[in-house]
């Protein structure tokens, strides 16, 4: 078969070589790093860690990452077996020694007898010759690639930074406190009138709140990291700083929101959460970007009514990035809709973090490789973790803005939210004759949804080896 090109050689870029190879399909792998760096990157290695060495937790029993981890090494990833190779101590967690990772991966794609390295920037578009090709550029795409893809998608499509709401699982928000209601009990397209999820607060609480705000820890930018501040996208704190009122008449404002559990007390404040997911599990707050370090702001966030016991499933941030509107680009095989034989992978895809990234370069590679060999492509299953993180990139994220043409599609790393729920015969309910409760209870329905994703990934890679 003729090759398959790979621009980028990061986490992403060299999963999908390996994966291509591996299946008898020649690849050729453009990596700009040796002729011109990256802010970040301090070597030429392929699939250098640019900050932290930690793949996170191990644990396939009841942690989401963990459970990625272990359909990768059923995978045959090579990303997984060169960090097992390269552990270091890190309790549960996944940690490695960067630079003998980084050799280890860049030493096998180097000796891959179907595998060309080729040091060089690959400044636009892909040629229209090379047929088969993945962009796995990463959060520090090349400027004139990032232009080139933007001028190809559309201005709306290409975002260079993150602003991120923090995002909650839906069962940790105390309904007995917050209710559900849309502003006005608006009715939009798809709608009930009772979309949002809202949390009430006194002036003494929201006074509180802001001043717990203002003196929040803040993350600090490296100077390339700048973030210009755009209008309708201001971190909460930097709100706060501007005067106490102007929460209330921004993210926070209470118009059109009547307290469900106590309707004649008129709420000071209102914070509300949106659905995130179509699966329903997990809510967003709605213009809570922010960049309090992650302590301060599970401290902060808790201190509003309803979201006392709130579990995180993705904390606020805001990062320099760039990432594609893949819902609306990407078909489900990561193919960019508008020119067939053209997929993306890693970070640029909307995913985070280095497991995330390599497991989408593990897909796309497959893809790509089934598609030149003239195979069917099947995506894995929703259930397993490699469907659940392929699902919020190609298509489970719900859009629910009223606001035309404003995106929400934000990154993620993986997380139970991003699973369907487990089958109820499946979840332990009981042990020792105690009906299990709180926090008990959610450990035991990701142990189901962990058990399930392994079994069922199995499956696929049978079916599609
Ligand atoms: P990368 O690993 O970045 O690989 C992309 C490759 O493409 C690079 O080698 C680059 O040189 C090359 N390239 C770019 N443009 C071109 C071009 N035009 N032509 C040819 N080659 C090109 N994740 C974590 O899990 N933990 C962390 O602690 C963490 N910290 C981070 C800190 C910073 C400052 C940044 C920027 C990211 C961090 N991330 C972290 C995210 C992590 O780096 C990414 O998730 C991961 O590296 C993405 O993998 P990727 O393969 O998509 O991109």
């Amino acid at each position: 078969p003729s090759p398959i090109h790979i621009v980028g050689g990061g986490l992403a870029g060299s999963e999908a070589a390996w994966q291509i190879a591996n299946r008898g399909v020649p690849v050729i792998l453009h990596e700009m790093r040796g002729v011109r760096t990256t802010d970040a990157h301090k070597t030429d290695s392929l699939a250098e860690l640019v900050c932290s060495n930690s793949f996170r937790s191990d644990d396939s029993t009841a942690n989401a990452v963990g459970v990625l981890h272990a359909e990768m090494r059923l995978a045959g990833s090579l990303i997984m077996a060169a960090a097992d190779r390269n552990q270091v101590p890190a309790g549960g967690a996944l940690a490695v020694d960067r630079e003998g990772f980084a050799e280890a991966v860049t030493h096998e794609i180097a000796n891959h007898p179907l595998i060309s390295v080729v040091r060089e920037e690959i400044s636009g578009l892909p040629p229209e010759e090379w047929d088969n090709v993945i962009i796995s550029t990463g959060p520090l795409t090349a400027p004139s690639l990032a232009e080139a893809i933007r001028a190809a998608t559309g201005a709306d499509s290409l975002s260079f930074f993150d602003a991120i709401a923090p995002i909650i699982y839906r069962e940790t928000i105390n309904m007995d406190v917050a209710w559900f209601q849309s502003r006005y009990d608006k009715v939009g397209p798809g709608g009930t009138g009772k979309d949002y999820i809202n949390c009430p607060m006194t002036r003494e609480q929201y006074e509180a709140f802001v001043n717990a705000l203002k003196s929040g820890e803040k993350t600090e930018f490296k100077q390339w990291e700048h973030v210009p501040y755009f209008d309708g996208c201001l971190p909460i704190e930097i709100m706060a700083e501007r005067g106490v009122e102007t929460l209330r008449h921004g993210p926070m404002k209470p118009m059109g929101l009547t307290n469900a559990h106590n309707p004649t007390v008129k709420a000071y404040a209102v914070v509300q959460l949106r659905q995130d997911n179509a699966l329903g599990t997990l809510y967003n707050m709605v213009g809570f970007q922010t960049k309090l370090k992650y302590g301060a702001q599970t401290d902060i966030l808790r201190m509003i009514p309803g979201l006392e016991n709130a579990e995180f499933a993705r904390l606020g941030g805001l990062h320099r990035n760039t990432y594609i509107n893949s819902p609306i680009l990407l078909d489900s095989s990561l193919m960019l809709k508008s020119r067939p034989g053209l997929r993306f992978a890693g970070q640029i895809t909307g995913c985070e973090g280095y497991v995330e990234s390599a497991s989408v370069g593990l897909l796309a590679g497959r893809f790509a490789a089934a598609q030149r060999l003239g195979r069917e492509i099947v995506p894995p299953p929703a259930t397993s973790a490699l469907g659940a993180l392929l699902g919020h990139i190609t298509g489970g994220h719900l859009s629910t803005d009223e606001e035309p043409g404003k995106r929400s599609f934000q990154p993620m790393n993986i997380n139970f939210g991003l699973f369907p729920e487990p089958e109820p015969g499946s979840v332990v309910t009981t042990v020792d004759g105690k009906r299990l409760k709180g926090k008990d209870k959610t450990v035991a329905k990701r142990r189901a949804i962990a058990a399930r994703a392994l079994v069922d990934c199995r499956a696929w890679l049978e079916a599609a080896p």
